[in-house]
Parts: C-alpha cells; sequence; structure tokens
C-alpha cells in the first residue's frame, strides 16, 4: 500500500517531473505501480504515468521496462518503427520523484485505453464475438512478430491485463477537439474533482457500453418488454474495430540472457517452465494461447488449484494432460523440476486418475459453441498448445493461419443464405 517501499500517494492536480506532468485521473494499477492519466504542458497532450513502488525490487523492475521500452520504441530509426508503434505501447520519457516514501521511478508513456480484462468484466465473462477476437489476435501477434524476430525480446507477462485497447478517439492527440479540458493545478474541493475525472472516462469502454444499451432498449422496445438475448447484446457491439498494443515491460528478457527461472502469471504459464526445462520465445505463445481461448469464452483456459495430496503445479499439469493428451515422456521426465511430479514412465506421481476433454468438446459441451466454431478455434489453439516448445508455431506463422485471414460469419447470415 501507500508506506515506505511502497506506492507514492498521488492527488490529482499534483505535479511530476519538475513541473512538466499534471495528474488528471487514474488510470488503473498493478503488482508493482499506480498509472495515472497526466498532462504534458510542454507539448500539450495526455500522456501515461507510471509511478513505480520505491523499494529497491520494484525499481529493478522499473528499470528494466525502461530498457525495454527504449528498444522497443519508434524513435528506434529503423524500418520497424511503425510495427512497434501499431501495436506496442509506446515510451515518451521517464524521471525520478522522490517523495516520502522515498524513491520512485516515473515512466511517461503514450495513453491508451481499457485492458482486455476489463473488455470482458464488461461482456459479464461471456466472450466476445468471434470475429473480434481474431481482431485482437491479430494485433497481438503482430506485436509479438516484432518483438520476437525483430528485437529478440521475450514477453514473459503476456496477460489479459497486460494488453491496452487502442482508443478510437484519442485524447491524448488532440485534446482541444476531443474536448477534455487538462486540470493544470490541484482543485480546491472534491466534489468537483470527482466532475473533472469523471469527464474524462475511458473512451473505448464508454463507446461499448453505450452502444450496448441503446441496443438493449430498442431490442426490448420491439420485443416488447422482454429483455434481449445475449447473442443480440453481443451483435450489438459487433462492428466496432478492436486494436490493442501490449503493455507491461516489466518483466520481458532477452531471449539471449534469461535471468529468472519462473516466469509469467500462474494460468498462462508454460508446462516447460513449471518443468524448468528452459523457455524461449515460444512461451510467450502458450500464453497468446491461453489469451485468445478467454477473449472467445470469457474463462481462463487453466484454472489450476492446489488440492489434498498435490500442488498447484500438479493441478495446472494435469488440466493440460486431460486438455491435450499425454505429456510425451521425454518432455515429462527432461526438466530440473521433473523428479518431483513424475514417476519414470512419465506419469504424474499424485493424480492419476485424468478425464480427457480437448478443447473443441469443452467449446461445444461448456460453451455452447457451433460445431464448426469449436472445431476452428480448436484446430487455430492446438499447435501453439503444443507440449515440445519448439514445434510451436511462431507469431508470423501464426498470423498467417487462414482462421485470422477469414471473417466468421454470423448464424443469421448464414440463415438467410
Ligand atoms: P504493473 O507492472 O504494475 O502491472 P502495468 O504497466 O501493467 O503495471 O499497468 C497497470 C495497469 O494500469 C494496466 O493493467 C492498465 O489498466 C493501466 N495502464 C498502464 N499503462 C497504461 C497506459 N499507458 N494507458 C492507459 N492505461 C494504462
Ligand atoms: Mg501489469
Amino acid at each position: 500500500g501507500y508506506r515506505k517501499g511502497g506506492y507514492h500517494a498521488v492527488r490529482i492536480g499534483d505535479h511530476f517531473g519538475n513541473g512538466r506532468y499534471v495528474v488528471q485521473k487514474k488510470l488503473g494499477w498493478g503488482q508493482f505501480s499506480t498509472v495515472w492519466l497526466a498532462y504534458d504542458t510542454q507539448f500539450q497532450r495526455f500522456v501515461g504515468l507510471k509511478i513505480q513502488k520505491s523499494a529497491a525490487e520494484f525499481s529493478q523492475s522499473a528499470m528494466n521496462e525502461i530498457e525495454f521500452l527504449s528498444a522497443i520504441s519508434k524513435s528506434d530509426p529503423s524500418a520497424s518503427g511503425t510495427k512497434s508503434d501499431n501495436c506496442v505501447i509506446q515510451l515518451l520519457d521517464h524521471f525520478k520523484h522522490v517523495g516520502p516514501n522515498g524513491q520512485h521511478i516515473c515512466i511517461v508513456m503514450e495513453v491508451l485505453g481499457d485492458s482486455l480484462l476489463r473488455l470482458i468484466r464488461y461482456r459479464n465473462y461471456k466472450g466476445i464475438g468471434l470475429n473480434q477476437v481474431k481482431e485482437i489476435c491479430r494485433s497481438i501477434l503482430t506485436g509479438l512478430d516484432y518483438l520476437h524476430t525483430d528485437i529478440g525480446v521475450i514477453h514473459t507477462d503476456l496477460k489479459l491485463e497486460n494488453l491496452l485497447l487502442v482508443s478510437t478517439i484519442n485524447p491524448a492527440n488532440d485534446p482541444i477537439r476531443s474536448g477534455f479540458a487538462p486540470i493544470l493545478q490541484r482543485p480546491n474541493n472534491d466534489e468537483n474533482q470527482n466532475k473533472i475525472t469523471s469527464s474524462i472516462t475511458n473512451l473505448v469502454e464508454r463507446k461499448l457500453m453505450l452502444r450496448a444499451r441503446r441496443a438493449k432498449a430498442s431490442l426490448a422496445a420491439a420485443a416488447n418488454g422482454t429483455s434481449p438475448s445475449m447473442e443480440e447484446e453481443a451483435r450489438s457491439l459487433e462492428g466496432i474495430d478492436l486494436r490493442c498494443k501490449i503493455a507491461d515491460f516489466g518483466n520481458a528478457c532477452w531471449a539471449n540472457r534469461r535471468l529468472m527461472d519462473e516466469i509469467q502469471t500462474r494460468e498462462y504459464r508454460a508446462p516447460e517452465v513449471i518443468l524448468a526445462s528452459g523457455y524461449s520465445f515460444s512461451a510467450d505463445m502458450w500464453s497468446f494461447a491461453c489469451i485468445a481461448f478467454e477473449l472467445a469464452t470469457g474463462h481462463t483456459l487453466f484454472a489450476p488449484k492446489p488440492g489434498q495430496g498435490y500442488s498447484e503445479d500438479e493441478d495446472h499439469l494435469a488440466l493440460m494432460i486431460e486438455l491435450l493428451g499425454r505429456i510425451p515422456k521425454k518432455i515429462a521426465v527432461g526438466g530440473a523440476r521433473s523428479k518431483d511430479l513424475f514417476d519414470r514412465h512419465g506419469d504424474l506421481k499424485r493424480i492419476r486418475r485424468l478425464k480427457n476433454w480437448p478443447i473443441d468438446r469443452m467449446l461445444i459441451e461448456k460453451y455452447k459453441f457451433s460445431t464448426s466454431d469449436a472445431q476452428d478455434l480448436s484446430e487455430f489453439l492446438r499447435p501453439l498448445l503444443n507440449f515440445s516448445p519448439e514445434k510451436r508455431p511462431t507469431a508470423a506463422q501464426t498470423l498467417q493461419n487462414d482462421w485470422l485471414q477469414n471473417s466468421t460469419r454470423d448464424k443469421d447470415a448464414n440463415l438467410k443464405k
């Protein structure tokens, strides 16, 4: 919390960076930081200001983030400049701020919109339409291809919170026309503060919400009081182009200089990381597959829990085996941690009876996908979830996948034919 080594307490109207940046509202927070919308008085634009907790380990992660954001930023004069700008968050500035809790590293970035987690929450964890899943997948893959191929960086913490939507109307680009007057000093009463902060709410989210509300109202009226179905509501969100950028490089690493054995957030963790058999770019591809599934269904692909007589890692591996089939023996017994987890035949030591519930069947039975949608999505995901990391397709190869090229026809379009 807000104590020594912790978050820096920030109030609307506070100035940072020798007075250059004025805090407007809170955008979000993570394990290590709080993130604020700020006004850059030097260039008259809105920016995202990430203020890191002050303790040494958090500063280390912020330094790491600055190193990687600098390496990937579009100021790099190579031809990949636009690629970076299109799909990876852009660094603008950084500095140190000394507050009562210690020294905080501050990172100034372009302002982005809601995280994909908020998008999924907004949809009540029901998943977004497959065409929008494809749009987002294309953004993420373009970003990953850039990071992996052009820069040589493994992100290592891909998850919904770290993927941020690009606002269609970005106040950062044109504060005057978008009608957001910046706050330049600390407002003197709280009521006033609330008013100002709520006028700069996230635009993508607002657009989605307004659309859905309008569609809901008109559908309800047409159907004489009955509320619209989930499908109708989902349709009301279609037609909004969704694009996202990869953010949060606090845990990123150079592929040829890996420092940590354990990477990734639990649900998105690749089997080779659990087994400690070494990882590379393909660990990000595993997380990517988990994300694509989650966008389509609203639920995490794997939700491991420790149980009686087995650990979270063991449950996680069991869930993988149930979904994807047996782990090839060579892989199961090949990691530094294999001896704890597997017997010499390559079977889990402490979880013996496993079901078999492949992705396509799960999509049909649990998430009510049509057979063809389930098969298509499952065919897209399966190769990315290969237990052999080197057999997983790369981001560039996945971008070429047919499933991403063609839009899924909705059921009505099929009926009309
Ligand atoms: P941490 O390293 O603490 O996890 P992140 O960089 O992931 O920090 O940022 C935390 C949250 O703040 C994100 O999930 C997102 O909601 C929000 N956020 C971060 N950067 C921006 C930005 N540039 N524009 C808008 N929101 C942001
Ligand atoms: Mg984060």
